[in-house]
């Protein structure tokens, strides 16, 4: 494995990576693209050919929309054939959730796309960048035989690469800010970069990448709470135009069995809401019918996101609603893996 003569190309959104403090507020602000690069002059000692695009106005993650995981889409769509490897540099805060829309927006892919970021400025001296940036481009090259080693989308951070859309933030302080408790790691950067080729999604041979630009925006998420009323249930249901209603349970998917509860989700679901239960747990999975607490949103058909992160089931709601994946068909897709994002 060597990464000679790949082009990779690096892509600026903004983040912390790249921000400087406001002389007057003493925030963190987006910056310049260029001025970062001049902050990493080991960029041009790396064995691949590095060519860059940004944002016109770099932004805080927290700004993120998915009409900006589709400007990221169409970057990529128009470099796809010229380049080997994408890296996107990005904040973290909405990181895990752009990784996990751009896992859907981007079917059949072949080569990596690597996210990454830094929980502290390039210029500064303890940074976290260089090293996440550097390595991200390292994994971005890596080939063998002609083929890219990495072909989906993952998050680069503190040494490991993960599958974008199996991660979460759970950190805002540690340089360890992801973790992916549901699915092990697929690269871990030590002296060498170990590669671990079984956790890889398989080659789609023979399949055209294909890049997908709707997302339907018509969904919202409740976590639920011991002494939620009927008022925020019903509230959340009688959203106007709301399609799906991600909600986080507990455990392995359980809820209250009062009856108001369970009526109000039975008549949205009748009415055509899609109800999907993810748990508030980090890791595990929902297991419908496993406890009692469960059994009557197993009768009612509510959908079961198995072991995916909220992160991944907001942007696989958003994909297939935009996708026009039919109302009988949407419990079915949902529960298929369609990205390695469940099992
Ligand atoms: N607020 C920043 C962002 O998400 C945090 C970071 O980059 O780590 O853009």
């Amino acid at each position: 494995m060597n990464s000679k003569s790949r082009r990779i190309l690096l892509i600026y959104t903004g983040g912390t990576i790249g921000m400087v403090k406001d002389y007057v507020t003493s925030a963190l602000k987006a910056f310049d693209f260029n001025e970062l690069l001049k902050n990493i002059p080991e960029l041009k000692q790396l064995d691949c050919s590095i060519d860059t695009v940004s944002f016109d106005v770099p932004i805080d993650s927290s700004n993120m929309s998915p009409k900006d995981w589709i400007s990221i889409v169409e970057i990529i769509e128009r470099h796809y054939e010229s380049h080997d490897g994408f890296v996107v540099l990005h904040g973290s805060d909405t990181m895990s959730y752009t990784a996990s829309g751009l896992s859907f927006l981007l079917e059949n892919l072949n080569k990596p796309v690597i996210l990454t970021g830094s929980q502290l400025p390039i210029g500064d001296l303890r940074t976290d960048a260089k090293e996440n940036l550097i390595t991200s481009i390292q994994i971005a090259a890596l080939h063998e035989k002609g083929e890219a080693i990495v072909k989906e989308v993952g998050l680069y951070f503190e040494y490991k690469l993960y599958r974008g859309n199996r991660t979460t933030k759970i950190n805002a302080e540690n340089f360890q800010a992801f973790t992916s408790l549901n699915y092990p790691h697929l690269i871990e950067s030590g002296v060498h970069l170990n590669v671990f080729k079984e956790y890889l999604l398989p080659i789609k041979r023979g399949k055209k990448f294909i890049t997908h630009k709707k997302m339907d925006e018509n969904i919202a998420v409740l976590k639920i709470f011991p002494g939620i009323t009927q008022n925020v249930l019903d509230g959340m249901l009688n959203i106007q135009g709301l399609k799906a209603l991600i909600l986080e349970t507990y455990g392995s998917g359980n809820a209250p069995t009062s009856e108001w509860f369970l009526k109000s989700l039975e008549s949205f679901i009748k009415k055509g809401i899609h109800i999907i239960n993810v748990t508030q747990c980090s890791g595990g999975s929902v297991i419908l019918g496993h406890y009692e607490t469960s059994m009557r949103l197993k009768q009612m058909q509510v959908v079961s996101g198995k072991d995916i992160t909220t992160e991944a089931a907001i942007s696989k709601a958003m994909y297939m609603l935009g996708s026009g994946v039919g109302d009988e068909l949407f419990k079915t897709v949902f529960e298929t893996p369609l990205r390695g994002e469940m099992h």
